[in-house]
């Protein structure tokens, strides 16, 4: 396994691939078994896999988010090489970001909706790191959780639009047994929050199948607070307007406590 943590260490592995499919599965890091399954469907679809690990500094709108990320490169690599990805790209921020960087990608319309008011500046951070990351890495693939849904609709615009030679991959949200989506930030929960985070999950999937009562129902499955709730919202796939046309995503974002968390669910 190949650990860049420069540009140019990149590059080189590339010149070895002759034309080999390369898969990608950009992360921040503090992977999971919701990593793993991107990892793997990657390894089981490309003849090379490369991970990169980077929490990127400007998608976050809060510092103290940013600081409290948890970091753990040396389980993060041990699990990478027990999966045989082939490229681990492990960049510093100044490497990726030079004192005169002034570039940015804005997918504007469907950064707009759901975490886009509570997220400022967000999906543009995601989408400039992510088009980033395409060049260094020239992916045959790339590999993305629907866990973040919208995420994944704004890098799936970001590569229509700007014809990059990628194919997104979408892949189904890995959950624990109890329901939750896997995600790093569940660390941060208490034993009684992750009680509620469960509930949260179960919630929605209720209000999902009902859209009518919607933010009502939602608000009573999860036992929630409406000022915990920073949106509930049924909406299209496609344009992630608001919509009760089949088929539809019911999307959320709460806190519980300190933490932030997110989920969907799809409606055939
Ligand atoms: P992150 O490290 O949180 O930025 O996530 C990196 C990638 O893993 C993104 O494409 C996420 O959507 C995906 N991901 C995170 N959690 C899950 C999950 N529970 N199931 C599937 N994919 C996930």
């Amino acid at each position: 396994m190949l650990i860049a943590r420069k540009i140019a260490a990149v590059r080189s592995f590339w010149a070895h691939l002759r034309g080999k499919s390369l898969g990608f599965v950009p992360t921040m890091g503090d992977l999971h078994d919701g990593h793993l399954s991107l990892i793997c469907r990657s390894k089981r679809e490309n003849d090379f896999t490369a991970v990169s690990i980077f929490v990127n500094p400007t998608q976050f709108n809060q510092k103290n988010d940013f600081l409290n990320y948890h970091k753990d490169e040396r389980r993060d690599l041990a699990l990478l090489r027990q999966e045989k990805v082939d490229l681990v790209f492990l960049p510093s921020a100044k490497e990726m970001y030079k004192e005169s960087f002034q570039t940015e990608v804005n997918v504007n319309d469907l950064s707009r909706g759901l975490c886009g008011p509570y997220r400022p500046g967000h999906f543009k951070g995601v989408s400039t790191v992510v088009a980033k990351l395409f060049s260094i890495v020239r992916p045959t693939r790339a590999y993305f959780g629907m866990k973040d849904f919208q995420q994944l609709k704004v890098i799936e615009r970001m590569v229509q639009d700007l014809n990059l030679l990628v194919r997104i991959v979408a892949c189904p949200t890995v959950r624990e047994k109890d329901g939750l989506a896997m995600s790093s930030r569940n660390r941060r929960l208490s034993t009684q929050e992750r009680v509620h985070a469960v509930k949260f999950s179960r919630a929605l999937k209720v209000a999902a199948r009902a859209p009518k009562p919607g933010l009502a129902l939602f608000l009573k499955e999860a036992d929630l607070y409406k000022k915990d709730v920073d949106y509930f919202e049924i909406v299209d796939p496609q344009t992630l307007l608001p919509t009760r046309k089949k088929p539809y995503v019911a999307a959320a974002a709460v806190w519980i406590g300190k933490t932030r968390i997110i989920d969907n669910v799809w409606v055939p």
